[in-house]
């Protein structure tokens, strides 16, 4: 993953420092200087790269970097880097023992984990968050578990509860907020039941970015940051909701371009078949570019005859199928272009862009899994 053979490569991602560094700190003066950030770093970093995001991040008083699984948590912790890690996914029974002598944070919604916890021979103590039900009905705990939850921790000796967490299920795709305002009651109602039962909780946390965005009081005091950190905006309704509530424009800025070099060039009659299926046919004599990448890398199939990529600041138009390993693009009316001249798949190249939402849309998809699903095996380099 942290594959540094940049010069040997087919294709590469190119991570830009500063526009990750400015929407870490545009988020910073938006929430201000008492509210804790947990960097959401699952998923390679939103295919950014664990240890580059990690380590721009470094000096930004970070209090968190947050993943899925017990194995990003260990994949981080090779760094040695100063935040603590918040795990926000499941962590089986088996790996309890090893995620509490880590020293990471767990996200818990099970009764039985408690129990689990609480029988392990771990030197230290376990760091815990509950994540409580709100109406997202993904992970959390049932309110009729909670009298159980609570009896539970009064009596642990091996469990510090560290934090209680909850997530929206509709922020990001509507600009009607009332669902998110009800979930947040229901925290709210959650919250009081714990504390009035004599029981205290150091972290509160509720918003990703979308509500990191667009609404204070779902702060509380920590945020998790995600797909904004990486300059892209959660979704169109996000964005929308955020100017109409008076917001500025250019508030993010996209960090990643991933690029390659032409592989071949060669001149294709009018008439001609492009890649497997026989899906494009020339209607003139053509130049065609190959490149070396394909599905495999991330580049989704469904950009086949459909998509294009930069080269020499234009638009080359992919013809015919993507393949496992390959692309072919259309050159007829971009002149000189060569061997090895350098192409952009995702991002700017002179005065034009590739977005990851122009991407998405092609793929009928969403900006996060368009950055998410490139490749870890390709090269991430901080630029
Ligand atoms: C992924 C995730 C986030 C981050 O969401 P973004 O929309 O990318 O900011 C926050 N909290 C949890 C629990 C997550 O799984």
């Amino acid at each position: 993953m942290n594959n540094t053979k940049i010069s040997t490569s087919l294709s590469w991602i190119e991570v830009s420092r500063e526009n990750i560094l400015n929407n870490i700190r545009v988020i910073r003066k938006k929430i201000g200087p008492d509210i804790k950030i947990a960097a959401v770093v699952k998923a390679n970093a939103y295919g950014h790269g664990y240890h580059e995001i990690a380590q721009i991040l470094e000096d930004e008083q970070i209090e968190f970097l947050a993943v899925h699984s017990l194995e990003e948590a260990f994949i981080l912790n090779e760094g040695g880097y100063s935040p603590e890690l918040l795990i926000v996914g499941y962590v089986p029974y088996d790996q309890l023992n090893e995620a509490v002598e880590s020293g990471f944070h767990l996200t818990v919604y099970n009764t039985d984990t408690i129990r689990q916890l609480e029988k392990l021979k771990t030197s230290k103590k376990a760091k815990i968050h509950l994540k409580l039900e709100t109406g997202t009905n993904r992970q959390g705990i049932d309110e009729k578990e909670l009298p159980s939850f609570i009896g539970l921790l009064k009596n642990t000796k091996k469990i510090d509860l560290i934090g209680a967490s909850t997530h929206f299920a509709n922020i990001e795709d509507t600009t009607d907020h009332s669902y998110a305002q009800s979930q947040l009651d229901r925290y709210k109602e959650i919250l009081a039941e714990i504390e009035n039962a004599g029981l205290e909780i150091p972290i509160k946390h509720t918003a990703s970015s979308a509500a990191s965005l667009l609404f204070s009081k779902t702060h509380y005091n920590m945020i998790r940051f995600g797909i904004s950190l990486y300059g892209l905006w959660p979704s169109k309704e996000t964005y929308l909701s955020y100017r109409l509530a008076g917001g500025e424009n250019n508030l993010l800025t996209p960090a990643l371009t991933w690029k390659t070099k032409v592989a071949q060039i060669k001149n294709v009659p009018k008439g001609s078949f492009i890649g497997y299926g026989c899906t494009y046919r020339t209607t003139a004599d053509s130049k065609i570019a190959v490149l070396p990448l394909g599905y495999y890398d991330g580049y989704d199939r469904k950009l086949s005859n459909l998509g294009y990529v930069l080269i020499k600041g234009e638009r080359a138009q992919v013809r015919g199928r993507i393949c496992m390993d390959n692309i072919m693009v259309d050159v007829t009316n971009i002149p000189n272009v060569k061997i090895e001249d350098e192409v952009v798949l995702l991002g700017r190249q002179d005065g034009d862009v590739i977005t990851a939402e122009q991407m998405a849309s092609w793929a009928q998809t969403i900006n996060y899994e368009i950055v998410a699903r490139i490749n870890p095996l390709l090269p991430r380099k901080i630029i």
